[in-house]
């Protein structure tokens, strides 16, 4: 049975990143009928606030991801002490006794001699004892191959590696060890994370033969580069899940970006067509690079195939369903949806005025709503209340119409200037689509505001 775990730690809140590393794991696992484990690595006392773990279920959830079996690693304490112990009795572990001052001092004389800065076991164990240890991890000092399911065959020389440390003097356990302790102890199958974690890798691979343990499989995906090369970070755009979510992007639109990232096909559909599919062997070893225009043209897909049925309570109500079809390839934000809708439905809306009326007649409102009034364009439904319905293919007998009236107009500088006073912008849906789906009140009134 395969077993998959995400790991993050609640020292901040969730990105893009911890985002992709969740969803490859939940797709694998989901594609293989296996087991998701949410571990909250919370060791990092200082660092972690218990409201960041509420957080993580949150942005999960929002995501749309589910888990099967939860733990904190505060809470495995004990199981990995036991380890720990075991680690100890087979002569892995080593105690040292230096001060951190000792340490830096040492690091300092190697690297003024141009040698590598690493720890120097024999010299290390030279040092008398004064104090409560710390601890070394013995690596054996040779090469370790691993065949890694994104990265391919791996080889690291342990030789050029330093003893790792794996507890502070105040008994505190290093990650790279205790995360192995809780993979262990939790039987996972399958390490999948970002490549960032690749120089642990052959540590911890040491770790698992020490502690006789499965050894699990390896999946290091590539790293998430901005439009520079540079890692993609808080610079490059990257935003929390909380702020995506704020600012009104589609879970499934992060899902199928942090997905699509590393493979050379277009991915699409929900999470579970999209487990189907999945294979880690198709994501490519390369570093992929990533920007948030990425997710604006998966989004904007997202919303061109959804009927109103498909839109949540929240955004039906912001919506008419006659006008969702007519704008919806012009929806990025969630946002966007509430804004059509007034466009085309509130009268006190005043549209931005984006015209150039340099090129334009200083009538042309009171043409254009002449030509809406006497062109056989709307149809008076009653006198008393001036009520007014559109007769078909408005947009293009009113243009004509104005055309015929004013030959020296150009069609192109028309269209877009009904346009602009109409909707406060110079793109959007076919007017021949929107335009009926203002009413002639609307219209007037929009052109009447613009008058000079
Ligand atoms: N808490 C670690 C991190 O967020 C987990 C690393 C791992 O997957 O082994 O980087």
């Amino acid at each position: 049975m395969v077993r998959v775990r995400f790991a993050p730690s609640p020292t901040g809140r969730l990105h893009l990143g911890n985002a992709r590393t969740a969803v490859l794991n939940a797709l694998f696992s989901a594609h293989h009928g296996g087991v998701v484990v949410l571990r909250i690595d919370d060791t990092d006392d200082a660092r972690c606030r218990p409201e960041y773990v509420q957080d993580i279920y949150r942005d999960l959830r929002w995501l749309g991801l589910s888990w099967d079996e939860e733990f904190t690693q505060s809470s495995n304490a004990d199981k990995r002490r036991a380890m720990f112990q075991t680690l100890k009795n087979s002569g892995r572990l080593y105690p040292c006794f230096e001060t951190p001052e000792q340490l830096t001092q040492w690091r300092e004389d190697q690297l003024s001699k141009n040698l590598p800065p690493h720890y120097d076991r024999v010299k290390g164990k030279s040092v008398p004892a004064h104090d409560r240890p710390y601890w070394r991890f013995a690596l054996s000092q040779q090469e370790i191959k691993w065949q890694d399911l994104i990265q391919g065959s791996m080889v690291c020389d342990t030789r050029h590696l330093s003893d790792p440390v794996v507890m502070r003097h105040d008994g505190a356990m290093s990650y790279v060890l205790a995360s192995v302790m809780d993979d262990v102890d939790r039987r996972i199958t399958h390490i999948i994370r970002g490549a960032d974690h690749l120089t642990n890798t052959a540590i911890q691979i040491e770790m698992f033969h020490a502690l006789g343990a499965d050894m699990p499989c390896w999946a290091h995906f590539p790293l998430m580069l901005d439009q520079n090369g540079d890692k993609f970070s808080k610079r490059s755009g990257s935003k929390t899940l909380q702020e995506l979510r704020e600012e009104g992007w589609l879970p499934l639109a992060i899902v199928q970006a942090v997905t699509q990232l590393g493979l050379s096909h277009q991915i699409s559909g929900d999470f579970a067509h999209m487990a189907a599919q999945f294979s880690l062997s198709e994501y490519s070893k390369a570093n992929g690079k990533f920007s948030m225009h990425d997710v604006e043209m998966i989004q904007s897909r997202l919303w061109s195939n959804m009927t109103y049925q498909d839109l949540s309570p929240d955004l039906q109500r912001c919506i008419d369903p006659n006008l969702w079809p007519v704008v919806r390839d012009n929806v990025v934000l969630a946002g966007d949806v509430p804004l059509w809708q007034q466009i085309c439905t509130d009268p006190h809306w005043v549209a931005p005025d984006g015209v150039d009326w340099s090129q334009l007649p200083l009538d042309f409102c009171d043409l254009a709503i002449d030509v809406l009034k006497s062109g056989g364009i709307v149809k008076q439904l009653d006198e008393k209340s001036g009520n007014m319905v559109w007769q078909t293919d408005p947009w293009h007998h009113w243009i004509n119409g104005l055309l015929a009236a004013c030959p020296e107009l150009k069609k192109g500088l028309v269209a877009r200037t009904l346009r602009m006073i109409l909707t406060g912008r110079t793109g959007g849906p076919k007017m021949e689509d929107l335009l009926p789906v203002i009413s002639p009140k609307i219209v007037q009134a929009r052109l009447e505001h613009r008058k000079h």
